[in-house]
This record gives C-alpha cells, sequence and structure tokens, in this order.
C-alpha cells in the first residue's frame, strides 16, 4: 500500500492536524538490514514524527533527527525533506546486536535526539536537542518539548507494527488574545482519548468524526510519501579522498578493490585502481569541493 500524510485545519479553530501512513515506504527502509525489534519500533516512529515536524515547515529544505549519547545506538538518522522523501537507518552497538530481544525502553531511555531543519533558500541550519527519558515514548517526549520550545500545544501518537507505521498529530496555532481556550481545551481532551490501536483500524475520516464531530474540519487530499536516498559516486568519490591516498592504497592492496556501501539505500559503489589513482590525481584541482560525507 501507498504511504502518505493528510492534512486537516479546524475552520474556525486555530488548529492543524495531520496523519500519516508508512506502507511500502517502511517495508523498503525497515527491510535494508536486520534490526532487533526494539530498534525497528523506534526507528519507525521517528520517520513518522519527522514527517509530521516537516508537513509544518513553511521552507524548502529537510528536518534529520538523529540520536547522541545513546548506550544501545551508535547512530539512528532519520530524514525527511519538503517534497516528502525519507529515509532512515541505524547502527547499534555490540552489546544491542547481541541482544535480539532489545527492547524500544531499552533504545529510547537515555540520550538525546538532534533535530535539524536545512533551509535550502538561504543554507542556514536550525538545531534542537530534546533529551530523552526513562519510561517515556517518543510520542509524549516530543509533545512535551514543543509545549516548552515552541509554547505550542502539540498532541503526537504513534502506532507500529511490523508492516505499518502510523502518527497523528493535532496541534494549536498562535491564539495571541487567547479567545479560543475552551475550544482547544476540549479538543484536546478529545485527542487524548484516542487509542493507539485506533490509527491501524479507523480512516483519518472515521477518527476525525468520531473526535471532533461538533467542529468543522478542512480535510486536505493525501500527498504521497516516496523513499529516497541522495547517495551519489560523486559524494562518496569524496568520502574516498578524505580518507587519504594511502589509506586507499592500503584497501586495494588489501582487497583489491574498494567497496564502499550506503547506510541508508545499501548501494554499493566500487572503485578499482585506475578509478583511485585518477581520484588523487584530480585532487589538488579540486580540493574545495571536499566533503567528509556521502550523504
Ligand atoms: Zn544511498
Amino acid at each position: 500500500m501507498k504511504s502518505y500524510i493528510q492534512r486537516f485545519i479546524f475552520d474556525k479553530l486555530p488548529l492543524r492536524g495531520a496523519f500519516v501512513v508508512l506502507d511500502d515506504v517502511w517495508h523498503t527502509i525497515s527491510s535494508q538490514r536486520e534490526y532487533p525489534e526494539g530498534i525497528q519500533r523506534f526507528m519507525g516512529e521517528l520517520l513518522v514524527a519527522n514527517v509530521l515536524l516537516t508537513a509544518n515547515l513553511k521552507l524548502k529544505g529537510k528536518v534529520t533527527i538523529q540520536i547522541q549519547d545513546n548506550p544501545k545506538l551508535d547512530l539512528i538518522v532519520s530524514e525527511s525533506t519538503h517534497d516528502l522523501t525519507v529515509r532512515a537507518t541505524a547502527k547499534f552497538t555490540k552489546a544491542a546486536t547481541a541482544d535480539c530481544q532489545l527492547k524500544y525502553e531499552d533504545c529510547i531511555s537515555s540520550g538525546a535526539l538532534v533535530i535539524s531543519v536545512d533551509s535550502e533558500a538561504d543554507g542556514k541550519l536550525y538545531q534542537s536537542i530534546v533529551a530523552l527519558e526513562s519510561g517515556i515514548e517518543l510520542s509524549d517526549i516530543l509533545n512535551e518539548y514543543m509545549l516548552q520550545s515552541e509554547q505550542l500545544k502539540t498532541f503526537f501518537l504513534f502506532t507500529y507494527t511490523k508492516d505499518r507505521v502510523v502518527g497523528f498529530m493535532l496541534q494549536q496555532l498562535p491564539d495571541p488574545a487567547n479567545e479560543h481556550d475552551k475550544d482547544l481545551q476540549r479538543l484536546f481532551m478529545m485527542a487524548n482519548t484516542m487509542h493507539k490501536s485506533e490509527l491501524l483500524t479507523n480512516s483519518i475520516t472515521t477518527m476525525l468524526h468520531k473526535l471532533f464531530n461538533e467542529d468543522d474540519i478542512v480535510l486536505f487530499d493525501p500527498q504521497d510519501i516516496k523513499f529516497a536516498c541522495t547517495c551519489s559516486r560523486e559524494r562518496v568519490t569524496n568520502v574516498l579522498r578524505s580518507l587519504g591516498k594511502e589509506e586507499a592504497d592500503m584497501i586495494l592492496s588489501d582487497e583489491g578493490v574498494i567497496r564502499i556501501t550506503c547506510d541508508f539505500c545499501n548501494m554499493v559503489y566500487i572503485f578499482d585502481a585506475p578509478d583511485v589513482a585518477l581520484i588523487f590525481e584530480s585532487l589538488c584541482a579540486d580540493m574545495d569541493s571536499i566533503s567528509k560525507s556521502i550523504h
């Protein structure tokens, strides 16, 4: 099934929301490698949160969420662009690899999430840090974060299964005179009665009708979400250059060729001895374009 986001707004209230379903996209991403169940759920929820946060962007660019200082994960990163392409990957520590039963709670109990917004227009990077806390799910962490940092009351709810990840968001818009306090309180209370399983069994129309049938809602058409990776031979070449000629020659003499695999899409880039010679011959000519990342 297709993956999509469907947004809605309240006709007479400063309130908006969205519903995200990751289905085919989730299959592609979760099958790139073997992940313990706990990491799969964490990555699925991160992706859904990532798309919902991108849905609020007024600029062209991308939102990236990655983890830092977590004992179970060396890396977990998800990305979503303004035109709704997504990708994600995770690398877990040796201790986590040995534990096939690794639980979601273990992954999310320490460290922090770094949320970065890359603006295409001005090349600026905006970053926020969200601390993870033991015993609290990602949706609740983000609800609290949005309230504290953006002063916007927000309700996130995520549901994960192996086949599908679904997310729901309700978010207050600025209401300077506080004239809608009572209505907003009522609607957030209604949203809080939602159960996770309803996200899997109900359509967005059914859910909105059940929760907010007294209010006028404008529901927009669904927009497709696609998997896409931005890796390229050119970017991988830059990584090779940053390794240095000595290191590259050493790998060549050990392995015959240099193989670099993209963590996000498993694309393999192969460089043989003449390729490597050419890369370092032209190095002086374009020192300026060296980037340390293939992503
Ligand atoms: Zn790739």
